[in-house]
């Protein structure tokens, strides 16, 4: 990757990029032209290193990418033959001791992800034998299934005793360590790369997304098909965030191309 860019392309990909069916055809075009831009595409995302590595290969990227919810971050070196790796977090048997315990004292049963059968798994996600191997492969953080609003406050406010916190994506909340989120990961991303003044288009479509999207210097708003989550309206109206105009792929290509039509200084 060019270190010396001017912008990084920080993306969520489910709910973003992606759609529920994770398709991201409407935005290869905005891909491809970015590659020739030389700008690079950061995945920075729930799902895990196994699963962007194969999203990676899939689509072209070959640029640095941010898992489970910024608690880790790898890259390729240039010849590709290894990986380079930073972490964040707390491991995945330390926090799930954790929502344990959190699940006692909100006397509500949190369900890891990782302890549902493959049937149930497939239910909520729709994924493949193949692809839940990958989304089952946790080392920085526990997905659990999405309690009722009113208990997901209660953890909210529980988590600072762990030195914990939570967020909830589309299909799952998940717990991560209070040193790592997304922006978090991307500041130290910039760090590492000693690229301190790289803008950062940030594009998110969930809670999860909040951290990235305040970290961002141009910040896009993907939202569904009912409109944008309710947890980044605020963001919206006070004029923070952008708010794309359709819904995943297709909105976050509207919203690319946007941004990168009005750099015509590149
Ligand atoms: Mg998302």
């Amino acid at each position: 990757m060019n270190n010396n860019s001017k912008y990084w392309i920080v993306t969520d990909l489910d709910g973003t990029l992606m759609d529920e069916n994770y398709d991201i055809s409407p935005a290869k075009k905005t891909l491809e032209k970015l590659s020739g831009m030389n700008i690079p595409v950061i995945p920075c995302t729930s799902k895990t290193a196994a699963e962007v590595r194969y999203f990676r290969e899939q689509n072209g990227l070959s640029d640095p990418f941010i898992v489970e919810n910024g608690a880790a971050i790898y890259g390729s070196y240039k010849n590709n033959s290894s990986e380079w790796e930073l972490i964040l977090g707390k491991s995945y048997y330390e926090l799930k001791v954790i929502l344990m315990s959190i699940s006692k004292k909100v006397n509500y049963h949190l369900t890891p992800l990782n302890d549902l059968t493959k049937r149930e798994i497939f239910e909520l996600t729709g994924l493949s034998d193949n692809g839940i191997l990958m989304a089952l492969d946790r080392q920085w953080s526990v997905p659990f299934l999405n309690p009722p609003d009113s208990i997901f406050e209660k953890v909210k406010l529980i988590c600072n005793l762990y030195n914990v916190h939570v967020f909830k994506g589309n299909r799952m909340s998940h717990l991560l360590s209070s040193e790592s989120h997304k922006g978090q990961a991307v500041k130290r991303l910039k760090d590492y790369l000693h690229n301190k003044d790289v803008k950062i288009i940030a594009l998110g479509d969930s809670q999860n997304d909040l951290p990235l999207l305040e970290y961002g210097d141009i910040s896009i708003v993907i939202p569904g098909k009912n409109g944008p989550n309710k947890y980044l309206q605020n963001g919206i109206d006070n004029g923070s965030f952008r708010l794309a105009n359709a819904s995943h792929a297709q909105g976050w290509s509207n919203s690319v191309e946007d941004v990168i039509n009005s750099f015509k200084d590149l």
